[in-house]
């Protein structure tokens, strides 16, 4: 760390004080022992416990057909990876059999923009998961699926979400990809812009719905970019608190059409999730993105600012599709935490604690 204004910065993230993106930017040349002791520190102002919760829940991916296409994606059906499907009701009602096998909570249903569907499609699908399974939490869609919705049948994005809400649908994830422009345009051109992604968002809040936020790094953004997103999301929680957590993950470019993009290494992420914790000080929880860095780096993100680990997801094909394949259970999510020096807590879609688990020895566990 460099001497004066440094201190000072590291006597103000250690009193608790709000730092600015330009106080920001400069954590990235911090050493990252230093940051991640910082970050952790934040950590505990915000969230003093030694918990680590998770949550059991299905992502479902019910179709790839999408008109977005954008570049940064191998799961839509023209990158030619995966042959296009729509999934039936029939095949969405058994794989949510499947987790209640597992008493899992909640389901994620996300798909592409399929040209076809219309505000009713997804409305009808709520109803009918819900009509079968009412005890699930439906934290689905998006915020560019809604404004697809939206668009598609012609009414206002508040009248969207009101009618989702009515069918059942009780959160939406923020998958806020990077919220700047420019990236934007090159990855994903198609998909709706920072501004429209902000005014999803505030309607979602207007209408008394819970959301998260994630960021989606290593796309050819600079720093700067990165702590523009930050404080995209950090003016959103200023003004709704509506954000239940966050979740920075790397951009993973094997088998996209981004595929000559460097990609992040462990160590950009591991600064991210603790200049996260440290600049977005009105969020309670930082999720590891255990999916694309794998539950070693997740396990030392637990000690650098995060504090989630996020669903034991029991099926998800986005990620897949770009060849990585990171899977975990339960038993491997109590051992990564409880060996990071947490205890390990088993929680709902609301962040409430459902089960706290007890190590006997490193691999026997008592519920
Ligand atoms: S990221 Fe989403 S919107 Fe873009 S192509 Fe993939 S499924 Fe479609």
């Amino acid at each position: 760390m460099k001497q004066g204004s440094d201190k000072e910065l590291k006597q103000k993230i250690y009193g608790g004080g709000r730092i600015s993106s330009v106080e920001a930017l400069s954590l990235f040349k911090w050493d990252l022992i230093e940051l991640g002791e910082a970050g952790n520190m934040r950590r505990k102002l915000a969230f003093p416990k030694d918990e680590v919760g998770f949550i059991i829940d299905r992502i479902i991916n019910f179709t790839n057909i999408c008109e977005a296409a954008c570049n940064f994606c191998a799961y839509h059906a023209r990158a030619n990876l995966i042959k296009p499907f729509e999934l039936t009701y029939e095949e969405i009602f058994a794989k949510i059999e499947e987790l209640l096998l597992l008493k899992g909570t909640q389901v994620m249903l996300q798909g592409g923009l399929h040209p076809d569907y219309t505000l009713d499609t997804y409305v009808n699908m709520v109803k009918n998961v819900k009509k079968r399974f009412p005890q699930i939490h439906l934290h689905s869609f998006s915020p560019c699926e809604i404004a697809h919705m939206a668009k598609k049948s012609s009414v206002p994005i508040d009248e969207a979400i009101l009618k989702l809400k009515k069918a059942g649908l009780d959160s939406v994830p923020g998958a806020s990809d990077l919220l700047v422009d420019r990236i934007r345009k090159k990855v994903s051109p198609l998909k709706i812009g920072k501004n429209l992604w902000c005014e999803v968002m505030f309607a979602l809040h207007r209408n008394g719905m819970k959301s998260s936020a994630t960021m989606t790094y290593g796309m050819g953004e600079t720093d700067d970019e990165r702590i523009r997103h930050l404080s995209v999301v950090r003016d959103l929680q200023d003004k709704t608190g509506m954000l239940r957590a966050f979740i920075p993950w790397s951009f993973s470019p094997a088998r996209t059409r981004l595929k000559n993009i460097e990609p992040a290494t462990g160590i950009d992420y591991l600064k991210i999730v603790a200049i996260s914790r440290i600049f977005l000080d009105n969020i309670t929880y930082i999720q590891t993105g255990w999916l694309t860095e794998g539950l070693k780096l997740a396990q030392l993100a637990l000690g650098m600012g995060a504090n989630d680990m996020g669903g034991v997801l029991m099926e998800e094909t986005v990620v897949k599709a770009t060849g990585i394949e990171t899977k975990a259970g339960i038993d491997e999510f109590i051992d990564i935490i409880t060996n990071a020096g947490k205890k390990p807590v088993l929680r709902d879609s609301e962040y409430k604690v459902l089960k706290k688990f007890r190590t006997t020895s490193k691999k026997s566990v008592v519920l």
